[in-house]
This record gives C-alpha cells, sequence and structure tokens, in this order.
C-alpha cells in the first residue's frame, strides 16, 4: 500500500515517471467515473494513470443532486435493471464503501386535496415498489426505514415550512444522500493513490489512441507523450471532443440553493410533483453548511459544451414556483443565494433523440471507440459509477489481453470508512495511509460536520495541521459566515492530502463554500493565505 495523499510534489514526481514506463491502464476524466475505473483497475494489481484537465470532479460530478437513488425514478421509466442496479450500488455505498459519506434522508411528499387521490395513491405504490428494490438489494430497515404514511405535525418536525393548512399528512421513503458529491470523487482518487495509481490533475488528454495520448500539463505548458496497454475515456459530457465517434444527448439540470432557515431548518427533504408530468418532483434537499438545494430540471443542451453550465432565469423561476405550492411562504428570487447547473452525459441510443431528455435511459455505455481504439465508458449516474468501472476494467482488460484479478470493489472502503471486518476478523481498510500517521477513529467529541465529511479520518485531519488556528472556523471573525462549519485544519489538509493546488480547487470542489458565491467572496482571502501557506513544504 502507498500514501493515499495527494500533493503537488508527488503529483510533480509522478508526471516525470510517466514519460518514462508504459501503465496498463491510462484514464481520461477524473470524475466519479474515471477515479472509479482507477481505483478498480489498481485494486486489481494493474498499474495506472489518471489524468483530468483541471480538477478532480470539476465537471458534472460536482453539479448531482448529491443523491445515492434507490433507482425508483427509473422503476417509472421502465428501466427495471437500471432501478435493480441503483438500489443495489446505493446498498453496497451505504453499508461498505462509503457509509461514512452517506445518509438515509427522509423524503416527505405532503398530501393535500390538491395532490388528487390517484396521485396519492400511485405515490404509495411507487414507494412500494422502491421498498422491494431495498429488500432485494440486500439494505436492512435499519439503514434504510421502509416507507409510511404520517400525520401532520411530523411533516411540520421533518420540513417547518410547509403549509399546515389542509394537510393531511404524507407519504414518507428514505433515500441516500451523500454529504457531498465531489467529496465522493476524491475519496475515491485517493484510495486509488493508495494503491498505485497515479492521479494527475490539470493534465489534459489532446490525443487519444489505443496505445496511449498526447497530453497538455497546464502548469507548464509542456507537452507530453504517454505510453498505455489501453486507454479509458471517462471524459463524460466533454466525450466526444477527444473521440469523434461519440454521440451524447446532454441535458441540463439545474439547482437554487437557499439558506436553510428560510424553510425552518428542514431535517427531510420536500417533495413536490412537478405539475402536468406523472414522474417528475422537485426536490428541496437539506443539505451541509446551513442550506437548502432545491432542484432539478430536465432542459435539452444542444451545442457546445461549455466548462461550467449555467442556469437560466426560466429555470430558477420554475424550481421557486414548483416548490412554492406546498410552503406557507413562498420562495423569492431574494431567497436565492446560489445557482448552479450540470449537464447529463446521456447517451445518444437509436430512438432516443425522438422524445423530452428526462425519458433518454440512464444505462451506461462501454464500448471500443471504433474511432481512437480506447474503451469508452459514459452515461450513467453518480450512484452506479462502481459497476460502470468494473464493465469499463473488464472490457479494458480483455480488450488489451492484460493479466488482472476479478473486480472486488464492493468490498474495499473507500478512505475514511470504516474497515470491513472479513470471516477472519480481518478489516479491510485504506484508512491508516494518509501519509502523517495513524488514524483515530470517530466520535470522542469531534464536530459531526467534521465526521460527516472525513469519517474516519475527521481526527486525523485535526491532527495533521500545523498552521495556527487549525480547530477555529475559516470564516472566524468574518461577519456572515457562522453556518460554515469548515475549519482552518480542513483547507490545510484539501493541500496537504486531497491533491487541492490553489484555492479555487478548496473552495469550489474540496469544500462547497463556493456555491454560495456571498460566502465564497467572505472567506477567499483566508482560503488563499492558508493554501498558500500549506503549499510552501508541497
Ligand atoms: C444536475 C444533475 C443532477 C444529478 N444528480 C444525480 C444524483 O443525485 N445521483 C446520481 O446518482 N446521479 C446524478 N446525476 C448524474 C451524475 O452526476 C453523472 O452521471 C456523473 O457525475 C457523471 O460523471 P463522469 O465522471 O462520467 O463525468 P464528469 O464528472 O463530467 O467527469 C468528466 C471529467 O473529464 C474531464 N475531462 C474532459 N475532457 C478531458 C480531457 N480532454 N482530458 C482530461 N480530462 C478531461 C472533465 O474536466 C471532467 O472532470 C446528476 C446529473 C446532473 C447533471
Amino acid at each position: 500500500m502507498q500514501s493515499t495523499a495527494l500533493t503537488a510534489r508527488r503529483r510533480r514526481r509522478e508526471l516525470d515517471e510517466l514519460t518514462a514506463e508504459t501503465v496498463d491502464l491510462l484514464v481520461v476524466g477524473g470524475g466519479v467515473t474515471g477515479t472509479g475505473v482507477a481505483l478498480d483497475a489498481a485494486a486489481r494489481g494493474l498499474s495506472v494513470a489518471l489524468v483530468e484537465a483541471h480538477d478532480l470532479a470539476w465537471g458534472t460530478s460536482r453539479w448531482s443532486s448529491k443523491l445515492a437513488h434507490g433507482g425508483l425514478r427509473y422503476l417509472a421509466t421502465g428501466d427495471v435493471g437500471v432501478a435493480r442496479e441503483s438500489a443495489r450500488e446505493r446498498h453496497v455505498l451505504m453499508t461498505r464503501t462509503a457509509p461514512h459519506l452517506v445518509r438515509a434522508l427522509p423524503q416527505v411528499l405532503p398530501l393535500t386535496p390538491g395532490t388528487g387521490r390517484r396521485r396519492g395513491l400511485t405515490v404509495g405504490i411507487g414507494f412500494g415498489l422502491g421498498d422491494l428494490l431495498r429488500r432485494d438489494a440486500g439494505t436492512s430497515s435499519l439503514v434504510l426505514p421502509g416507507p409510511r404514511l404520517a400525520r401532520p405535525g411530523e411533516v411540520a418536525r421533518l420540513v417547518p415550512a410547509v403549509a399546515r393548512e389542509r394537510l393531511h399528512g404524507a407519504w414518507i421513503a428514505h433515500d441516500g444522500q451523500l454529504v457531498d458529491d465531489a467529496r465522493l470523487v476524491v475519496a475515491l482518487a485517493r484510495t486509488a493513490a493508495g494503491r498505485g495509481a497515479k492521479i494527475l490533475t490539470r493534465v489534459r488528454a489532446v490525443d487519444l489512441r489505443a496505445d496511449g495520448a498526447t497530453l497538455e500539463d497546464a502548469l507548464t505548458g509542456a507537452t507530453l507523450t504517454v505510453r498505455a496497454r489501453v486507454v479509458v475515456n471517462a471524459t463524460g459530457v466533454w466525450a466526444g471532443t477527444v473521440d469523434p465517434s461519440v454521440r451524447l444527448r446532454p441535458s441540463r439540470g439545474t439547482h437554487v440553493v437557499v439558506p436553510a432557515a428560510r424553510l425552518g431548518s428542514p431535517t427531510g427533504a420536500l417533495m413536490v410533483p412537478v405539475p402536468g408530468s406523472g414522474s417528475r418532483y422537485v426536490f428541496a434537499l437539506p443539505g451541509q453548511l446551513g442550506r437548502v438545494v432545491i432542484g432539478l430540471t430536465d432542459e435539452e443542451a444542444p451545442g457546445p459544451v461549455p466548462d461550467v453550465p449555467v442556469a437560466t432565469q426560466a429555470e430558477i423561476d420554475f424550481l421557486l414556483e414548483t416548490v412554492s405550492g406546498v410552503l406557507a411562504r413562498p420562495l423569492l428570487p431574494d431567497d436565492v443565494v446560489g445557482t448552479f447547473a450540470g449537464l447529463r452525459p446521456l447517451v445518444d441510443t437509436a430512438g432516443s433523440s425522438d422524445g423530452p431528455s428526462a425519458d433518454v435511459s440512464r444505462k451506461h455505455l462501454v464500448e471500443v471507440s471504433p474511432s481512437t481504439g480506447a474503451v469508452n465508458v459514459l452515461g450513467g449516474k453518480l450512484t452506479t459509477y462502481r459497476t460502470m468501472a468494473e464493465d469499463a476494467v473488464d472490457l479494458a482488460v480483455k480488450h488489451a489481453g492484460l493479466t488482472a484479478g476479478p473486480c472486488w470493489t464492493t468490498a474495499l472502503p473507500l478512505v475514511g470508512a470504516p474497515p470491513l471486518v472479513g470471516p477472519g476478523g480481518t478489516g479491510v481498510s485504506t484508512s491508516s495511509t494518509s501519509g502523517t500517521g495513524s488514524t483515530s477513529g470517530t466520535g470522542g467529541g469531534l464536530p459531526d460536520s467534521l465526521v460527516a465529511r472525513y469519517g474516519n479520518e475527521a481526527a486525523e485531519v485535526l491532527a495533521a495541521a500545523v498552521l495556527p488556528g487549525s480547530a477555529s472556523a475559516v470564516g472566524q471573525g468574518i461577519a456572515g459566515t457562522a453556518h460554515l462549519d469548515i475549519t482552518r485544519a480542513e483547507i490545510e489538509w484539501a493541500a496537504t492530502h486531497e491533491g487541492a493546488l490553489d484555492a479555487d480547487d478548496v473552495l469550489d470542489r474540496r469544500t462547497r463554500i463556493g456555491l454560495v458565491p456571498a460566502d465564497r467572496a467572505a472567506v477567499r482571502d483566508v482560503v488563499e493565505e492558508l493554501v498558500a501557506d500549506a503549499l510552501k513544504w508541497l
């Protein structure tokens, strides 16, 4: 096992080494799919390098709704296979690989005379089917409680801002919620690094071939040629820019961010049916840092793929209006403190270009590209990254005639997860190899927010910090930042262990301070200073 710490120095060294060797597998793209592929391949004993043009989780993987879905939505569109796969992968995440990053989230669908008997019944049947998926996946009701009807009082406790007038009660069902999607990607990348994968950010693949790629180092401007026995293209919605044979049908999903206090600091998610649709809902999801995130739209997004997609005013209005339909006090444009949008990398299969993008299958595609000879792995979802990775590595191994062990990532906890106890009492863990000493475990008076983000590594995040004031909040002494429960130690850890190369990486991907521009502006100087100090030694 190697260190799981990603640093600027390690990046420089490994980039140098890469030019002198032939790796078994080169992964292009550092989202959830690419980092999942890197981990799967490294765990099978292959030599692996991953290149990411910008930063880990730069792309769609940081713009998700952060749900580990049970697949209910896919049942509604008839994708039973996708629905079952989703529920099984949710189970793996919540019980084995990343239980520290995924929690059970109660979802509340208020029932009023306006809901209609038919909709109320359909939702009940849907939740019942969703529960069958949970049982089929083997997920205990202690991990994810089954669906039930709730009284108005309970609705008010979970989501205080719901209008009580004419409220009969609600359906409540549970799904998995990630503390943050970008943190899952970083955990995957570090776990892969612990098994020897080279994780190289700010490195763009400009030309893909079956036996390697031409790369550009954004930090030096240097061009380098890399040899690989097989290449995996995991560039998501940008896949067409490196492979002309890829046909994607991007669909934009937008969220707005409001202060949690505006909805009475809910602990459950609010689910509001989209008028006129039998299967779509708008969700108000309570998240970290005192925020509620409201989504989701599904809009065709043809044309060139932007680096960072932007929400439209029409989408923002639609989300506020739909949620306000069940609130005691409607949300107003002034309540919005941030917005974000991402593009789903939906695969344009024969016949899929006729209907709305919301109906396009979320199945993933794994194929050898007729144009580059690389293995393309596209589509899918955050929840199913692991099976996508398994399929991609299976095909890559076969295609290149490599010798590799079988996939075993269902039993491989990510950094920060508690070890799995095997039959002989042996633990499988990656959390004690971060390069700065042993892990102290969770609890022990540590802040809940720290444990929610770092799991078993929480104590080490604090212990490893050497800069002054490490336990204090990043915004200490700065007005209007009390809701940012992020310590200065976490900023330092991002640079010393999580591969952050500048303040933007920290603000926008290691922490999600940047989802609210005012928060970002308030602590930017402090974060810049901390990152500059931490990088001095790296
Ligand atoms: C709005 C929205 C909400 C969603 N919500 C959920 C949800 O709640 N649950 C769920 O399971 N799924 C959800 N999804 C789906 C999920 O987010 C995506 O399927 C997943 O994140 C795609 O990951 P990826 O790694 O394939 O792509 P990306 O995350 O986009 O990664 C591709 C990476 O490749 C890099 N790259 C591109 N070109 C190059 C190049 N030439 N060289 C090197 N690197 C390159 C990019 O910078 C990028 O980082 C949602 C999607 C959207 C859009």
